[in-house]
Protein backbone atom coordinates (compact mmCIF):
# COMPACT_ATOMS: atom_id res chain seq x y z
CA UNK A 1 0.00 0.00 0.00
CA UNK A 2 2.79 2.36 0.86
CA UNK A 3 4.36 1.61 -2.71
CA UNK A 4 0.95 2.76 -4.39
CA UNK A 5 0.87 6.13 -2.26
CA UNK A 6 4.43 7.39 -2.96
CA UNK A 7 4.25 6.42 -6.85
CA UNK A 8 1.48 9.24 -7.89
CA UNK A 9 3.64 11.91 -5.36
CA UNK A 10 6.86 11.36 -6.98
CA UNK A 11 5.40 11.08 -10.31
CA UNK A 12 3.55 14.43 -9.94
CA UNK A 13 6.16 16.11 -8.65
CA UNK A 14 8.20 15.01 -11.50
CA UNK A 15 5.85 16.08 -13.74
CA UNK A 16 5.45 19.53 -12.12
CA UNK A 17 9.83 19.65 -12.36
CA UNK A 18 9.49 19.17 -15.91
CA UNK A 19 6.46 21.70 -16.97
CA UNK A 20 8.36 23.78 -14.93
CA UNK A 21 11.87 23.23 -16.82
CA UNK A 22 10.41 23.00 -20.16
CA UNK A 23 8.31 26.35 -19.60
CA UNK A 24 11.50 28.31 -18.26
CA UNK A 25 13.52 27.09 -21.59
CA UNK A 26 10.36 28.48 -23.90
CA UNK A 27 9.91 31.75 -21.89
CA UNK A 28 13.93 32.40 -22.68
CA UNK A 29 14.03 31.12 -25.83
CA UNK A 30 11.00 33.64 -27.06
CA UNK A 31 12.66 36.72 -24.82
CA UNK A 32 16.03 35.70 -26.69
CA UNK A 33 14.61 36.08 -30.15
CA UNK A 34 12.91 39.48 -29.50
CA UNK A 35 16.14 40.65 -27.43
CA UNK A 36 18.15 43.50 -29.43
CA UNK A 37 21.76 43.07 -30.98
CA UNK A 38 23.75 45.54 -29.54
CA UNK A 39 27.15 47.06 -31.55
CA UNK A 40 29.74 47.66 -29.37
CA UNK A 41 33.42 49.03 -30.79
CA UNK A 42 36.53 47.59 -28.68
CA UNK A 43 39.95 49.62 -28.97
CA UNK A 44 42.97 49.35 -27.19
CA UNK A 45 43.98 52.85 -25.14
CA UNK A 46 46.59 53.44 -27.92
CA UNK A 47 44.34 52.55 -31.01
CA UNK A 48 46.39 49.96 -32.78
CA UNK A 49 44.01 47.28 -31.65
CA UNK A 50 40.30 47.53 -32.75
CA UNK A 51 37.37 45.42 -32.83
CA UNK A 52 33.34 45.55 -31.94
CA UNK A 53 31.01 42.98 -29.80
CA UNK A 54 27.93 42.05 -31.83
CA UNK A 55 26.20 40.66 -29.16
CA UNK A 56 22.22 39.68 -28.75
CA UNK A 57 21.36 41.69 -25.29
CA UNK A 58 20.13 38.38 -23.80
CA UNK A 59 23.65 36.81 -24.70
CA UNK A 60 25.17 39.72 -22.60
CA UNK A 61 25.70 40.00 -18.82
CA UNK A 62 27.96 42.69 -17.03
CA UNK A 63 30.12 41.34 -14.47
CA UNK A 64 31.96 42.81 -11.58
CA UNK A 65 34.57 40.56 -10.18
CA UNK A 66 35.85 40.85 -7.12
CA UNK A 67 38.42 37.65 -7.49
CA UNK A 68 42.00 37.92 -6.31
CA UNK A 69 43.20 36.40 -9.54
CA UNK A 70 41.83 39.12 -11.45
CA UNK A 71 43.14 41.36 -9.73
CA UNK A 72 46.77 39.87 -9.79
CA UNK A 73 46.49 40.19 -13.34
CA UNK A 74 45.48 43.61 -13.61
CA UNK A 75 48.33 44.38 -11.51
CA UNK A 76 50.80 42.61 -13.33
CA UNK A 77 49.80 44.11 -16.66
CA UNK A 78 50.39 47.63 -15.31
CA UNK A 79 53.97 46.43 -14.06
CA UNK A 80 54.82 45.86 -17.49
CA UNK A 81 55.00 49.35 -18.76
CA UNK A 82 55.17 52.75 -16.98
CA UNK A 83 52.04 54.38 -18.96
CA UNK A 84 49.53 51.33 -18.53
CA UNK A 85 46.50 52.16 -16.20
CA UNK A 86 45.68 49.05 -14.07
CA UNK A 87 42.36 47.92 -15.09
CA UNK A 88 41.00 47.04 -11.90
CA UNK A 89 38.84 49.85 -9.81
CA UNK A 90 39.49 50.96 -6.34
CA UNK A 91 37.10 48.43 -4.60
CA UNK A 92 39.07 45.78 -6.56
CA UNK A 93 36.21 45.25 -9.02
CA UNK A 94 37.24 44.03 -12.50
CA UNK A 95 34.53 45.28 -14.74
CA UNK A 96 33.89 42.81 -18.08
CA UNK A 97 30.53 41.90 -20.32
CA UNK A 98 30.49 38.50 -20.94
CA UNK A 99 29.38 37.47 -24.29
CA UNK A 100 29.20 34.52 -26.73
CA UNK A 101 32.98 33.86 -28.34
CA UNK A 102 31.35 34.06 -31.85
CA UNK A 103 29.89 37.67 -30.89
CA UNK A 104 33.64 39.44 -30.45
CA UNK A 105 35.33 40.51 -33.34
CA UNK A 106 38.92 41.81 -33.73
CA UNK A 107 39.12 43.79 -37.20
CA UNK A 108 42.77 45.61 -36.44
CA UNK A 109 45.89 44.70 -34.54
CA UNK A 110 44.97 40.70 -34.10
CA UNK A 111 48.95 40.15 -34.63
CA UNK A 112 48.99 42.94 -31.32
CA UNK A 113 47.60 40.48 -28.94
CA UNK A 114 49.37 38.75 -25.84
CA UNK A 115 48.34 35.47 -24.20
CA UNK A 116 48.84 35.34 -20.51
CA UNK A 117 48.22 32.72 -18.20
CA UNK A 118 48.43 32.16 -14.49
CA UNK A 119 50.89 29.64 -14.25
CA UNK A 120 52.07 26.77 -16.53
CA UNK A 121 50.20 24.28 -15.26
CA UNK A 122 46.71 24.63 -13.69
CA UNK A 123 46.34 23.97 -10.11
CA UNK A 124 43.46 21.60 -8.73
CA UNK A 125 40.31 23.06 -8.91
CA UNK A 126 41.42 26.16 -11.01
CA UNK A 127 39.41 26.87 -14.39
CA UNK A 128 42.76 27.23 -17.35
CA UNK A 129 41.66 31.12 -18.00
CA UNK A 130 43.25 32.07 -21.27
CA UNK A 131 43.79 36.24 -20.56
CA UNK A 132 44.66 38.76 -23.67
CA UNK A 133 46.69 42.02 -23.36
CA UNK A 134 47.28 43.95 -26.01
CA UNK A 135 51.55 44.60 -26.78
CA UNK A 136 51.48 47.38 -27.92
CA UNK A 137 50.20 49.71 -25.10
CA UNK A 138 49.56 46.76 -22.31
CA UNK A 139 45.95 47.01 -22.23
CA UNK A 140 44.19 44.04 -20.77
CA UNK A 141 41.25 43.26 -23.55
CA UNK A 142 39.19 40.09 -22.76
CA UNK A 143 39.75 36.51 -21.31
CA UNK A 144 38.13 33.24 -21.84
CA UNK A 145 38.28 29.17 -20.73
CA UNK A 146 39.05 27.23 -24.12
CA UNK A 147 36.67 24.41 -23.64
CA UNK A 148 33.52 26.72 -22.67
CA UNK A 149 31.49 29.02 -25.17
CA UNK A 150 32.30 33.00 -23.67
CA UNK A 151 34.30 35.53 -23.35
CA UNK A 152 34.78 38.24 -20.89
CA UNK A 153 35.98 41.52 -22.70
CA UNK A 154 36.95 44.60 -20.33
CA UNK A 155 34.19 47.48 -20.03
CA UNK A 156 36.63 50.08 -20.04
CA UNK A 157 37.75 49.49 -23.73
CA UNK A 158 34.19 49.42 -24.94
CA UNK A 159 32.25 52.24 -26.20
CA UNK A 160 31.60 54.13 -22.82
CA UNK A 161 28.09 55.37 -24.71
CA UNK A 162 26.75 51.67 -25.24
CA UNK A 163 27.90 49.42 -22.46
CA UNK A 164 24.46 50.49 -20.24
CA UNK A 165 22.97 48.72 -23.04
CA UNK A 166 24.28 44.81 -21.79
CA UNK A 167 22.38 42.87 -19.40
CA UNK A 168 23.30 43.41 -15.63
CA UNK A 169 25.65 43.82 -13.72
CA UNK A 170 26.31 41.62 -11.24
CA UNK A 171 28.75 40.97 -8.85
CA UNK A 172 31.46 37.62 -8.57
CA UNK A 173 33.39 36.88 -5.54
CA UNK A 174 32.29 40.25 -3.35
CA UNK A 175 33.83 38.57 -0.10
CA UNK A 176 37.27 39.22 -2.02
CA UNK A 177 36.43 43.27 -2.77
CA UNK A 178 39.00 45.61 -1.34
CA UNK A 179 35.97 47.67 0.53
CA UNK A 180 32.29 47.51 -0.20
CA UNK A 181 31.87 49.95 -3.28
CA UNK A 182 28.36 51.69 -2.28
CA UNK A 183 26.68 50.75 -4.83
CA UNK A 184 27.50 46.82 -4.64
CA UNK A 185 25.57 44.98 -7.78
CA UNK A 186 23.29 41.98 -7.17
CA UNK A 187 25.00 38.52 -6.54
CA UNK A 188 25.23 36.59 -9.66
CA UNK A 189 21.72 34.55 -10.29
CA UNK A 190 23.69 30.90 -10.50
CA UNK A 191 20.31 29.23 -12.76
CA UNK A 192 20.56 32.77 -14.99
CA UNK A 193 24.06 32.62 -15.43
CA UNK A 194 23.96 28.75 -16.01
CA UNK A 195 21.24 29.44 -18.70
CA UNK A 196 24.09 31.51 -20.33
CA UNK A 197 26.92 29.23 -20.06
CA UNK A 198 24.34 26.84 -22.38
CA UNK A 199 23.69 29.37 -24.39
CA UNK A 200 27.23 30.11 -25.20
CA UNK A 201 28.31 26.69 -25.01
CA UNK A 202 27.99 26.00 -29.29
CA UNK A 203 30.39 28.88 -30.01
CA UNK A 204 33.41 27.34 -27.77
CA UNK A 205 35.80 26.60 -30.79
CA UNK A 206 34.82 29.84 -32.19
CA UNK A 207 36.34 33.38 -31.89
CA UNK A 208 39.73 35.35 -32.25
CA UNK A 209 41.59 33.40 -29.70
CA UNK A 210 45.16 31.75 -30.33
CA UNK A 211 45.41 29.17 -27.21
CA UNK A 212 48.64 27.93 -28.53
CA UNK A 213 50.98 31.44 -28.79
CA UNK A 214 53.71 31.79 -26.38
CA UNK A 215 52.44 33.06 -22.91
CA UNK A 216 53.37 35.19 -19.89
CA UNK A 217 52.54 33.89 -16.66
CA UNK A 218 51.32 36.33 -14.36
CA UNK A 219 50.10 34.10 -11.11
CA UNK A 220 52.52 33.66 -7.81
CA UNK A 221 52.86 29.92 -8.60
CA UNK A 222 52.17 29.32 -4.69
CA UNK A 223 49.04 30.71 -4.38
CA UNK A 224 45.96 28.12 -4.93
CA UNK A 225 43.28 30.77 -4.90
CA UNK A 226 40.05 29.43 -7.69
CA UNK A 227 40.55 31.16 -11.08
CA UNK A 228 36.59 32.28 -12.09
CA UNK A 229 37.02 35.18 -14.59
ZN1 LIG B 1 47.51 49.57 -28.01
ZN1 LIG C 1 37.88 37.37 -11.31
Amino acid sequence: MKMKMERPSLTISTTIAVVAISAACIWRTIKRSRSPVIQCKLSCNCGKVQGYIAAKREDSIRIWCFCQDCQDYGAFVASQDKHAKNIVGEYGESRVVQVCKSDLYIIQGQDLLQLSRKSATPTKNQLYMHRYYTKCCHTPLFQTVDFLGFVGVFLENLDQAVIDQFDGPVAMMPEQARKLPPNMPPDIFVPHFLWKLIRYHPSRNLGPFDYDMNPTFWGDKKKTTLNTL
